[in-house]
């Protein structure tokens, strides 16, 4: 069964209500997760994803601002360690900075279009990957909503255009969560909070972030009690997908998730 990695641009973990959005909600309930893992200073969103996909921090990958770069000592990711084990990834992403994640060569199928600055930019997105899913059969799929950043650089971190805006993202999610099968395995979180009209300070606020698992083999209804940070998803998501991490990755498995054996 295929691992999901979905990541919901500047989500707050104190946004996320049974009311507001279910199906995040329900997700938490029936996994394991923490609402206090962090991201990375200053958390700027290509940055925080070079940090996800390579598990190091921006002084090992050098990503300092959403204008991609070569890597002065570039290192495989996790789609590229996925690919040199034989899985089959794809990614599906509404803002292009994100273009540059994997190494030409290393994807199945990638989806871009251009809809994170509109209300149902993330819903086009969760469309387009139940379609491709369907045809395509990966063993890792990422899936990237971008509205809700944008939501709060347009309205305010917190504010009732930001919150709303994370309604229609959670029916987004449901769109995908109906259309997979029970088993798959899911990771979701977000690169960073924001407050005001903006992210990227050292406040609690733009450094928390939701981080949920769920699952076969994950426990249910579990708060994770060690710390997490964004270095930890590639090498959680390699475990998952049964492959070691590359020696060169910082982040470890966050081997709590998973019910004892
Ligand atoms: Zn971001």
């Amino acid at each position: 069964m295929p691992v999901i990695f979905i990541l919901i641009d500047g989500l707050r973990p104190d946004a996320i209500t049974a009311e507001r959005c279910p199906r995040l909600a329900g997700l938490r309930a029936r996994g394991a997760a923490t609402m206090r893992a962090s991201s990375v200073m200053p958390s700027i969103t290509l940055r925080c994803h070079t940090s996800i996909f390579h598990s190091v921090p921006p002084t090992r990958h050098g990503i300092t601002t959403n204008d991609w770069r070569p890597m002065a000592r570039p290192l495989p990711g996790l789609f590229d360690i996925a690919r040199a084990a034989g899985k089959r990834s794809v990614l599906f992403y509404n803002w292009e900075q994100l273009l540059d994640l994997g190494r030409p060569g290393s994807l199945e199928l990638s989806y871009f279009r251009n809809t994170a600055y509109q209300a149902d930019g993330d819903q086009i997105i969760a469309d387009e990957v139940v379609r491709a899913l369907a045809i395509v059969r990966p063993d890792l799929a990422f899936v990237y909503f971008g509205t809700v950043d944008t939501a709060g650089h347009v309205y305010g971190w917190m504010s009732d255009g930001y919150l709303g805006q994370l309604e229609e993202v959670d029916a987004a999610l449901g769109t995908l969560l109906d259309a997979l099968d029970a088993d798959c395995t899911l990771l979701i979180q977000s690169d960073h909070g924001g407050h005001d009209r903006n992210h990227g300070t050292d406040l609690p606020e733009d450094l928390t972030i939701p981080w949920i698992a769920a699952g076969p083999g994950i426990r249910q209804g579990y708060e994770i009690t060690a710390p997490v940070s964004l270095l930890d998803t590639s090498p959680t998501l390699a475990h998952l997908l049964g492959i070691a991490p590359h020696h060169e990755w910082e982040g470890r498995c966050v081997e709590e998730i998973f019910e004892p054996v």
